[in-house]
């Protein structure tokens, strides 16, 4: 009986966060999922090489997946600050480093950490 190691502690940590971030987008499609699951392999792989880097896998998660929603879907997560103008997605900071927010760059506001846009976007967190 191994004990969950820290390494797979952030990696699934990084997984719920960037889950709820998409359910609170009403982006949780099983094919997003999947997108989800294909980065946690990945920095499986690259935190392995580098532990030190765990507290960073949830921020990276977040922008694999940004970006593979990017090529598919389009923007994630758009902004809920902006009430007007162009729609724009919000941008992880920082890129590499622990504790990763959601970041407006046109408001110039941290809108919410990685993992609580559901209680940033306005709308009523699912209880
Ligand atoms: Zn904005």
């Amino acid at each position: 009986m191994d004990p969950v190691s820290p390494l797979e502690q952030a990696l699934h940590a990084a997984r719920a966060r960037v889950l709820s971030d998409l359910a609170a987008g009403d982006v949780a499609a099983a094919d997003v999922v999947s997108m989800v699951e294909a980065s946690v392999v990945q920095r499986r792989w690259w935190v392995e090489q580098w532990p030190e880097g765990a507290a960073y896998v949830a921020g990276l998660v977040a922008q694999d997946v940004q970006d593979a929603l990017l090529e598919r879907y389009g923007r994630w997560p758009l902004c809920p600050v902006c009430g007007s103008g162009d729609p724009h997605a919000l941008d992880v900071e920082p890129e590499l480093g622990p504790d990763p927010h959601w970041v407006c760059h046109k408001a110039g506001v941290k809108v919410a950490a990685v993992g609580s846009l559901g209680s940033a976007a306005g709308g009523a967190a699912p209880s």
